[in-house]
């Protein structure tokens, strides 16, 4: 993406049916066995605005996030606002948030192709290693978008490749999670949700982008942010980046008991 323009996923019908498909084919299911709800707060791209107004209120609760950073976008500035500098990021990290993976470039699966987007996670991964950061374990679609072939080529890079559809079952597929979006006119449903995984013991794994006092469209302010951490509060859920819940959801009760 470049640093002015918003780019607008396919919505013909044929690119609307190959991404439903996408869903239920080359799944990787686990279905977390939970003794209490987790919820992991996502943040895409690298906002600064994450940085200033995000993390610490995460961090005043003794919890951390996952930041799912293109370095391609490092000090550029979009609908989202100025992003941080490779050093804001590595602040990010030494603050104990999890660094994860969105490509170097911010790309479309769908527009590019697999090895095309390869190649651009290579270039990011080698920009992490130039930051000393360490080598992402889970990567989220730009866009969301996924396609067959890419979660394919894509499942053996990463622990987990999250996506931008609503959750609906327990069940996740880790070659295309679920995630529910945290935007300014979602914090209800969010709440809900909460609620939810902390009833059923699921895994919910939040997304935004900007969180500021004027939002983008595709961001929350801080006060929606607060009513989430009051939400997870309530309920009583661990909140954890998503390495470490990844963790907690591939072990088993038993062998965690014994
Ligand atoms: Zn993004």
């Amino acid at each position: 993406m470049s640093a002015a323009a918003i780019h607008v996923p396919d919505r013909s019908l044929s690119a609307r049916i190959a991404r439903r498909s996408a869903r239920y084919l080359a799944r990787r299911p686990l279905r977390p066995q939970l003794q209490r709800g987790i919820v992991s707060f996502t943040f895409d791209d690298c906002p600064r605005s994450v940085l200033l107004n995000a993390l610490p209120l995460l961090e005043r609760e003794n919890w951390r996030a996952t930041i799912y950073a293109c370095i391609g976008l490092c000090d550029t500035r979009n609908h989202l606002g100025v992003h941080m500098s490779e050093a804001q990021l590595v602040e990010a990290h030494q603050r104990g948030h999890e660094i994860a993976d969105h490509s170097f470039s911010h790309l479309d699966a769908a527009a590019v192709g697999a090895d095309a987007m390869r190649a651009d996670i290579a270039r990011n991964r080698e920009a992490f290693a130039r930051l000393d950061l360490p080598r992402a374990r889970s990567f989220a679609y730009p866009y969301g978008e996924a396609t067959t072939e890419t979660k394919r080529a894509l499942a053996g890079e990463f622990e987990l490749l999250r996506g931008i559809h609503n959750p609906k079952s327990a069940t996740l597929d880790l070659n295309l999670s679920a995630s529910a979006r945290l935007y300014e006119d979602t914090v209800d449903t969010v709440v809900a949700q909460i609620e939810t995984a902390a009833k059923e013991r699921r895994w919910l794994t939040l997304f935004t982008h900007d969180v500021r006092k004027l939002p983008s469209a595709f961001g929350c302010t801080t006060d929606s942010l607060e009513r989430v951490i009051a939400a997870c509060l309530q309920q009583g859920v661990d909140v954890l980046p998503v390495g470490p819940a990844l963790d907690l959801a591939k072990t088993r009760i038993k062998e965690r008991l014994a």
